[in-house]
């Protein structure tokens, strides 16, 4: 490893602002950076797709064993209300990285990239011991994984992998992650002049607080959450407001039980509404799959002895938030967070030590070593 390029790279790739949907700087960035190495790139139609500026870009390097391994690290970062500056300001204080605190520092994944990339040099300038790699540079994860959703899995060769993307510590890797659902809960009433013609009215907001007291709402057990965070509707106070639309999600680590507590939802609904001679329309979309990866996996077996060399503890993570992981086990290719040790993801106060990026570093390279 070459300290001081991973740590110019973390920098550099740092000060870029690259909110969702907005990551052509930062892929072009990685372009050049991988171009320079001689290497091919192709990138995906995702960014015309899903309404980005840019594609997953998508770089492969052959190696000495027959099985490639996938890594992948997301291009952009969370938009924090307020927005970003043109330029975010990054500092190093006492090895730790973190901004001016006008900003996120976006480490979360800008410090997966920069691992990426400087795995990309060791492979170019030094003896091929590795694994093939296909390594993805995803778009549009932290507005719900799309761009690893939207990935040709067909493209990839990989069965098993690393997903460079988690606030977790050097030593952990994340091996459940829940299902989620979003759910758009639609109350239809009628609509009347609320003070000529009130009892001709179904006030659809009145309507939807009486399902509100009874939905499920927080930790339904271990396993499952749900919750809902936006309600819409009524126009006017002198209308009886007929629509009102209120929109939830639902997490669970196990499937069945995930859609016991669906059916509850629509049950409730139904029935609550109906008796108040409103309608209800409840339509559910799966914004990803949940995952267990099982400790006898081949990516798990390759991060055990990567710790054991370095004598580190192994550590194995159940989340109940989402990322990458989530689409890419689904679509069949077996894989887990890494953790790199960034703090505070998300906030202005986002940091990581460089001690930690360069553990981490280390780490993934004995992983992807034969
Ligand atoms: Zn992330």
């Amino acid at each position: 490893m070459n300290t001081d390029r991973i740590t110019n790279t973390l920098v550099e790739l740092c000060e870029i602002p690259s909110p969702s949907r907005c990551e052509r700087p930062v892929a072009d960035y990685i372009l050049s950076r991988i171009n320079s190495l001689g290497l091919d790139t192709v990138e995906d139609n995702a960014g015309d797709d899903l309404n980005g500026d840019t594609g997953n870009i998508i770089v492969r390097v052959d190696g000495k064993s027959s099985s490639s391994l996938l890594l992948t690290a997301h291009m952009d970062t969370v938009m924090p209300v307020g927005g970003l500056p043109d330029r975010i300001n990054v500092n190093i204080t006492d090895g730790v990285v973190h901004t001016d605190q006008n900003s996120i520092l976006g480490a979360d994944d800008k410090a997966g990239i920069a691992i990426a990339l400087e795995v990309l040099h060791h492979r170019v300038e030094t003896s091929n011991d590795m694994h093939p790699l296909e390594i993805v540079f995803t778009v549009q994860e932290e507005i719900g994984a799309r761009g690893a959703a939207y990935l040709d899995k067909d493209s990839i060769s990989a069965e098993q992998g690393f997903v460079l993307d988690g606030d977790t510590p050097v030593g952990t890797v994340i091996v459940s992650a829940p299902h989620k659902l979003r759910y758009d809960l639609v109350a239809r009433g009628v609509a009347a002049h609320a003070a000529l013609e009130p009892e001709k009215g179904i006030n659809a907001i009145k309507a939807m607080s009486a399902v509100v007291t009874e939905l499920p709402c927080g930790k339904i057990d271990s396993n499952t959450v749900t919750n809902y965070g936006i309600v819409k509707g009524g126009n006017a106070t002198n209308v009886i407001p007929d629509i009102v639309e209120l929109i939830g999600e639902l997490r669970g680590h196990d499937l069945d039980h995930v859609q016991h507590v669906q059916k509850q939802i629509e049950e409730t609904a139904h029935r609550v509404l109906e008796s108040s001679g409103a309608s209800a329309e409840i339509v559910w979309t799966e914004l990803y799959p949940g995952y267990s990866v099982s400790l006898d996996e081949l990516c798990i077996r390759y991060f055990v002895s990567a710790c054991n060399k370095f004598n580190m503890q192994v550590d194995y993570i159940t989340t109940d938030g989402g990322g990458d992981a989530n689409p890419l086990n689904g679509s069949g290719i077996t894989c887990v967070p890494f953790g790199l040790g960034m703090k505070a993801i998300h906030t202005n106060q986002e940091n990581i030590r460089l001690a930690d990026l360069h553990k981490a570093f280390h780490l993934l390279l004995e992983c992807v070593t034969l």
